[in-house]
């Protein structure tokens, strides 16, 4: 067959250094892939995404790790046997990385919703929030919600104020990586407000200093506060469990009150979010438009990669005729790789062995 002679005409040297390569690579990714890993994980990865006082935050000083969910999460493996290592995330990376079982779980002040809970699962709730209003000092146009309408609003990237923010009439919201760098906005004049979680917005006006900035329209939602965990993993009931324990033995009072200075309210066990009818909350319309949405992207690509492909293979296939040996061979060799592997392997290998490198 063309195919075998093909393969067959591959030097012996080069088929070795194939597999050694493959063989690398495969070596570096598997450890990344869920059951694959070495050790036995008695380690649980955290996600956090750690601008977001007083829940995660830096230390200044010794630039560790600190804050309300940093020290719940701390008791939390002590109380389930579990190692508790951080892994710093941006925060629309969160569920991604849950998504893809590279962390164990997630927690970074987020709120359980009836959307994310359809793709990922929450812990029982730990921490009652809601969103609020931040202006500045003495603007008087703004007192609730609906003064919104046609303002310039700042926001966090992937968060409920963003969605919030996003369903004011008119209005035109710029959407920033953390909160702290929303609320700087609002204090260089460049928006009129900023939609953020109650809790971050009073310690950042209380306790970092954030001058000119006054909180209007508090509390304008309800929401709650779930750690959030890969869908099927055994980890959701270890958490809840060690949520129930340290709710009961008194540490996470202790915790709330070092950080808040005031008792902990009686949290429910389901969060209102989820407790009505998710089930229903499925919707086909939604569906069918991210699928015409993904084939739209998917025809770009195509059409991107149609392009670039025609350019970078005419390179190669002059370059593999080109009386410059070096060249020559160099061609021939990324050839031959490419084509010496199936498509399967190499996507797996690319997949999962090139973020294990970098
Ligand atoms: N509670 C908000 C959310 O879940 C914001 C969380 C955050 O910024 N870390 O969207």
């Amino acid at each position: 067959m063309i195919f075998n002679r093909q393969l067959n005409r591959q030097p012996r040297w080069l088929k070795l250094g194939l597999i050694a390569v493959w063989a690398a690579i495969l070596t570096l990714g598997l450890s990344d892939v869920p059951g694959f890993a070495q050790s036995a994980n008695e380690v649980w990865q955290i996600g956090t995404e750690p601008t977001f006082p007083p829940f995660e935050m830096q230390d200044e000083a010794s630039g560790e790790l600190i804050g309300f969910d940093v020290e719940l999460m701390n008791a939390l493996g002590e109380a389930a046997g579990r190692d508790i290592e951080f892994v710093s995330l941006p925060f629309d990376g969160l569920i991604p990385a849950l998504q893809s079982n590279t962390i164990d779980a997630a927690i970074s002040g987020m709120t359980i919703t009836a959307e994310r809970a359809q793709t990922i699962d929450f812990s029982r709730p730990y921490f009652e929030a809601g969103l609020a209003i931040a202006v500045r000092e003495g603007a008087d146009d703004i007192a609730s919600f609906e003064d919104l309408e046609g303002k310039r609003i700042a926001v966090q990237i992937g968060t409920t104020g963003a969605e919030q923010a996003n369903a004011v009439a008119g209005a035109s919201v710029s959407t920033f990586d953390n909160a702290p760098l929303a609320l700087q906005e609002l204090v260089n004049g460049r928006v009129d407000a900023v939609v953020n979680d109650l809790p971050a917005t009073l310690y950042a006006v209380n306790e970092a200093n954030l001058q000119g900035v006054e909180i209007v329209g508090e509390l304008i939602t309800e929401e709650y506060y779930g750690i959030a965990i890969p869908k099927n993993s055994e980890v959701l009931g270890e958490m809840n469990i060690a949520l129930g324990q340290i709710i009961e033995d008194g540490t996470y009072a202790d915790i709330y009150r070092k950080w808040f200075v005031s008792d902990p309210p009686i949290l429910p066990q389901v969060a209102p979010a989820l407790s009505a009818a998710v089930t229903s909350s499925f919707n086909w319309g939604r569906l069918f438009q991210n699928l015409i949405q993904g084939a739209g992207v998917t025809l770009m690509l195509t059409a991107f990669s149609f392009f670039f492909g025609l350019i970078g293979g005419s390179l190669v296939a002059f370059s593999l005729i080109s009386p410059f040996k070096p060249l020559r061979l160099l061609c021939r060799i990324y050839v031959d790789f490419f084509r010496g592997t199936p498509m399967l392997v190499q996507l797996f290998m690319i997949y999962f062995g090139l973020p294990a490198l970098f």
